[in-house]
Parts: structure tokens; sequence; C-alpha cells
């Protein structure tokens, strides 16, 4: 028996040792694995992120969100929108809102914006929108111009509707300049990627009257960025070829935004961790938004706290 109980103490000993040792060689694992994740956010905070190279095409200048379209700059076939639909048969995309008629039409992903937006208003008691026109293509384009007249429409490829980011949208109650779905809309639709195209003080800029009725996507942050600097989407596309690049922070997001001149082989690095969105002007160049997440002031700062 006392054998066995020698033997016993012995296999515990033996245990107690191995399991110290398991023990500690996990801590020392855990120390490495602390230290190469502080490494980590060194990386992150201190150098780049990281790269890939893509080429710009002439076409890509023509295509995005921000493409510019006046008497100067008309809109290019490959310009319009490929996901156009017709409203009246997407009721997901028209709750809160009515259709002036049967036949409006308007990209889908820009009336998933738009239907977002009427929520928040109804959410505030504003609930009387209207659209009136949306998407037209060139034929329905020059139809309208020839029978309203230059006062009202514009020929076709120069007006924005041809693209399928812009809409007129009115209220059911009264016109749009002294009904609450036009004040609302003035106020807030930066916050949805909107902007009033043809502001009242912008008329010299824009060479279009006054429209409360007209509204164009452009997306997030740049309807931010317009709305804070008041500017015209020519003032602000002109800002951003002079800038070259900016850096912005809004409600708590970090964005860079940066131009690229367009000649036959441009290439531009975009980051191949990060979300960016590429959009052409329609003049001469390319726009990068990158998308940098939430701004932290330092992160070494942070980890300190921890
Ligand atoms: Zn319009």
């Amino acid at each position: 028996m006392k054998k066995w109980g020698f033997f016993l103490f012995l296999l515990l000993c033996l245990s107690f040792v191995i399991v110290n040792r398991e023990s500690s060689y996990q801590d020392n694992e855990e120390v490495q694995n602390d230290e190469k994740n502080n490494n980590d956010h060194l990386d992150n905070s201190e150098t780049p992120e990281s790269f890939r190279t893509i080429e710009i095409t002439k076409e890509q200048v023509f295509q995005g969100n921000l493409l510019l379209v006046n008497t100067e700059y008309p809109v290019h076939q490959e310009s319009i929108k490929s996901d156009v639909v017709n409203l009246f048969t997407h009721k997901e995309l028209t709750m809160g809102y009515g259709l002036l008629d049967h036949e409006i039409k308007l990209s889908e992903d820009v009336a998933g914006k738009f239907s977002e937006m009427i929520a928040a208003a109804g959410e505030e008691g504003v609930r009387h929108f209207l659209i009136t026109s949306g998407f037209r293509d060139f034929d329905e384009q020059s139809v309208l111009y020839q029978e309203m007249g230059s006062d009202y429409a514009l020929p076709a490829g120069y007006s924005e509707h041809n693209l399928g980011l812009s809409l007129d949208a009115g209220s059911t109650q009264m016109k749009m300049d002294a009904a609450p779905e036009g004040k609302w809309i003035e106020k807030n639709a930066w916050k949805y990627g909107f902007i009033l195209r043809y502001p009242k003080d912008k008329t010299e800029v824009t060479g279009i009257q006054y429209e409360p009725w007209h509204i164009r996507y452009v997306g997030f942050p740049h309807s931010a960025i317009m709305e804070e600097k008041n500017f015209a989407l020519e003032e602000y596309l002109e800002f951003l070829k002079e800038q070259k690049s900016i850096s912005t922070t809004i409600q708590g997001e970090k964005y860079e935004i940066s131009y690229y001149p367009v000649t036959k082989d441009t290439t531009i690095h975009v980051p191949s961790n990060l979300r960016w969105e590429l959009s052409g002007n329609n003049m001469d160049g390319v726009i990068l938004t990158v998308f940098l997440g939430a701004a932290h002031t330092d992160r070494k700062e942070i980890r300190m706290a921890e």
C-alpha cells in the first residue's frame, strides 16, 4: 500500500509540474500575442493602409453619382444609371409618398435612399410628398422640351433627369416653396445623400432658376460637405479639383476624398481593406471617396486606458 501511495504522490507531483509548465507556456504565448497586437495597433495608426492599383478608363469620367450635367456637360449614354426601374411596379420603394402617374422611373438605389428620407420626414409629421417626375430617357426629354419649351425643360441629354439620379418632388397640399415638405427637404436632404440642385442663392452658378422640387442624389458625405460649405455641385467639383485631396470627419466618421485628372493611362491607388467609391465628374476626372470609419483621436491612448 505504501508503495502505491508513494507512486500516487509521485504522479501528482509530475502532473503538477506538467500543468504548471503548460500554463506558463500559455502565459508566454499570450504575452507574445499581446505584443503582436500592440504592433498591429501601432501599424494601423502610424503607417498607411494597404493599397492596390486600378486602371481608370475614359468611360469612368462619365459614370457615377457626382456627374455634373448642365448646358456645358451633357449626359453620355454610359452615364445613365443601370438600375432604373418603374416605381409604380416597385411598391416597396414607394411607401409613404405618392406618384403622379404610372410611368415614373428612377434608379432603384436612389429610390431606396429617397424612401429612407421620406420615412424620416414622416416621423417628424411631414408626410405629403408626391414624385411628379423621375428618370426620363432622351426621347421623353425631347418630347417634353418640344411641348413645354426651354423655360420649363432642357433639351435631351442636358437634363439631370436623363441620368436616373434626379427627381422632382412636390407636396400634395401646396406649392413646394411654401410647403412643410419643401422646407423639410431643404433642411434635411443632405443627411440622406441628396441635394437641392438648383437653390435660390445659386442661380448664377447653376444657370437655372430656383427649383425647390428638383432633388438630386450625390451620396454621402458629399451632400454633407456641400451643405456645410454652401456649395452648388459646380462649386463643389471645382473645390475638389483645386484641393486635390481633402479629409473630413462628419458625425464621427472619417472620409478622404481625392480628385484625379483622367488621361489615357491613368492609374490610381485604392485601399484594399477599406470601403471606397469612385465617380466621374463628367468633365475631366474621377473622384475617389474612401470611408475610413469611426474617427479615433489616438489609438495608443485608447490602448493605455484598457
Ligand atoms: Zn427636375
